[in-house]
């Protein structure tokens, strides 16, 4: 097993296999505000804060960033519409991935770009025991979200350990980004439908295609 003390885990993409209603409720909400988003963008912005996501299409279509009135307004749409959709699931792998993390004495921390209470609710429910709120970092926490390295350096801060002492497990290249650039070891679970090299060309030290073969790794890693 690793000697990394700790593990840190994003968790859309990796713990919940929440990316396609994300990606959907993300391309219908910004039509109600006249701003066109693709599926595959929400896909490649996977990470970003709501309001950099936002920022992203105001300054292509009105050429301005988004006022925070707006912000919020197309967030609360776009939050809306994930919670018509059907409910999200644990992604395959998830309990067992976390179980052999836990069990090896590891610190289990979760860095997420999402502030969706609703989705942070539902990791207690899913994952009870496995995570604590002291070991958090979300959305809500950082000024500069992924792909910058803040919420990563956060996580390290929180979890009272160096970047040589964690590895990471992302799924999103703005992720890998963000950790790669906190000189974090950074293992990517190709989740999603993007192409491999594009986690590979945002910094990921490795890239697997599910969590099952993450935890082989981690195991067989000295
Ligand atoms: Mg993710």
């Amino acid at each position: 097993m690793t000697s990394a003390r700790a593990i840190l885990f994003d968790m859309d993409g990796v713990l919940f296999d929440s990316m396609p209603n994300h990606a959907y409720s993300w391309s219908h909400a910004m039509t109600q505000f006249g701003l066109v988003m693709t599926e595959e963008e929400a896909y490649i912005n996977e990470g970003r804060t709501g309001s950099g996501t936002i920022n992203i299409l105001a300054q292509r279509f009105w050429h301005r960033d988004a006022t925070e009135e707006e912000k919020v307004r197309i967030y609360k749409a776009k939050t809306d519409m994930f919670n018509t959709l059907p409910p999200v699931k644990p992604m395959a792998g998830a309990h067992e991935l976390l179980e052999t993390v836990k069990a090896a004495g590891k610190k289990i921390v979760l860095v997420t770009g999402s502030a969706q209470a609703s989705v942070l609710n539902n990791l207690e429910h899913h994952f009870p025991g496995y995570f604590s709120v002291d070991l958090m970092v979300t959305g809500s926490d950082v000024k500069h979200g992924k792909p910058q390295p803040e919420p990563y350096l956060m996580a390290l801060r929180k979890a009272g350990i160096t970047a040589s002492e964690a590895i990471v497990i992302e799924n999103a290249p703005l992720g890998v980004a963000s950790a790669h650039a906190a000189g974090i070891f950074t293992v990517a679970a190709n989740t999603g439908p993007l192409p491999d090299a594009m986690l590979r060309d945002a910094g990921a030290d490795v890239v697997l295609p599910n969590l099952f073969e993450v935890a082989r790794y981690l195991q067989e890693l000295d």
